[in-house]
């Protein structure tokens, strides 16, 4: 196979979408950073089993703070196509340059309320309202009839789906499901930023989290006592935490008692590198089990809605 066309520019992106457009199957977008791994690929494939893909690759500077790693994000095109070229399905690769995203004068901002508040919305200000303010763009300009992006980003992908009822975009969201390496540390192009031995020690996350659900399916279900047990567990480690949270997945509210949908999320630092993971856990009388973060947005739901 050969590798996707890259289209940079809006003309050259309505050129190849056209077509697309006008046809009997959705297109498929897949809104990226780049330094693509085996997480991104799935969701390609998830995506391509409902339509012709859309990837985009674009290093969104609105979403990195001051003080971010912006500048050393890894960024490698000819690798990450040489990874699509594999996946049947990918039509091309939209990466556009900050300009053609950003024109100078531009000064509009898409902010979600609400559920982009807590979490990441304290802990990476402004973040959140980069990711809405770009997808929200890229939504615009690419037109998908489906979005997909991953449930590693759990906070990334409620804030997305708030957007796109409270704006009528007319598409429909999927979230993948998290692509982990063997030993359970979630796929994410910061792990690069890890040593051997952070690399060793990034997986307290996941760990963490486990703790978190053992807990919860030995009976426990005071929220702070299984926050506490999971924060006690990174901190043990040597991770910096930002939090260790168990939250309503509807809202991202805190809750006291653990019952009904609910979201372990974590987010630390391992050296220079913040990571973040979550599990995503339907808790009631009949215990606890792993759930889709939210259940009209899996690949199977948006699927059978197709049909
Ligand atoms: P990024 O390039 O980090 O902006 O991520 C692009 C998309 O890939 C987002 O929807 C992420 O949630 C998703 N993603 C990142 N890491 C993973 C992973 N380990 N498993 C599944 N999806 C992922």
């Amino acid at each position: 196979m050969s590798s996707p066309p890259v289209l940079t520019t809006e003309a050259e992106l309505k050129e190849a979408l056209a077509p697309l457009w006008e046809a009997q199957r959705p297109l498929v977008f897949v809104p990226t950073m780049g330094d693509l791994h085996r997480g991104h690929l799935s969701l390609v494939e998830l995506g391509a089993r409902l339509g012709p893909v859309l990837v985009s690759i674009f290093v969104n500077p609105t979403q990195f703070g001051p003080n971010e790693d912006y500048d050393a994000y890894p960024r490698d095109l000819r690798h990450d196509l040489d990874l699509l070229e594999q996946i049947d399905g990918v039509e091309a690769v939209f990466a556009p340059d900050a300009a053609t995203m950003y024109p100078p004068d531009d000064t509009t901002f898409v902010e979600v309320t609400g559920v982009g508040e807590p979490l990441e919305g304290e802990f990476r200000p402004g973040h959140l309202r980069g990711v809405t303010t770009i997808v929200a763009k890229l939504f615009l300009l690419v037109r998908p009839g489906v979005a997909v992006f991953g449930q590693k980003d759990a906070q990334q992908c409620l804030v997305v789906r708030r957007m796109v009822e409270d704006l009528r975009f007319p598409l429909r969201l999927v979230f993948g499901p998290t692509v982990r390496e063997e030993d359970g540390l979630a796929m994410s192009s910061r792990n690069r930023y890890l040593d051997g031995e952070q690399r060793k020690r990034a997986t307290v996350l996941v760990r963490a989290l486990r703790r978190g659900r053992e807990a919860l399916e030995q009976g426990e279900r005071r929220a702070d006592v299984v926050e506490a047990l999971m924060l006690d567990q990174l901190r043990r480690e040597g991770a910096e935490v930002d939090y260790a949270a168990v939250r309503r997945v509807d809202d991202l509210s805190p809750l006291e008692r653990v019952e009904g949908r609910v979201l372990l999320a974590i987010a630390a630092r391992v050296g220079s590198a913040r990571l973040i993971d979550n599990f995503c856990l339907q808790v009631d009388e009949g215990g606890v089990r792993e759930a889709p973060l939210r259940d009209d947005n899996t690949f199977e739901a948006v699927a059978s809605a197709l049909r």
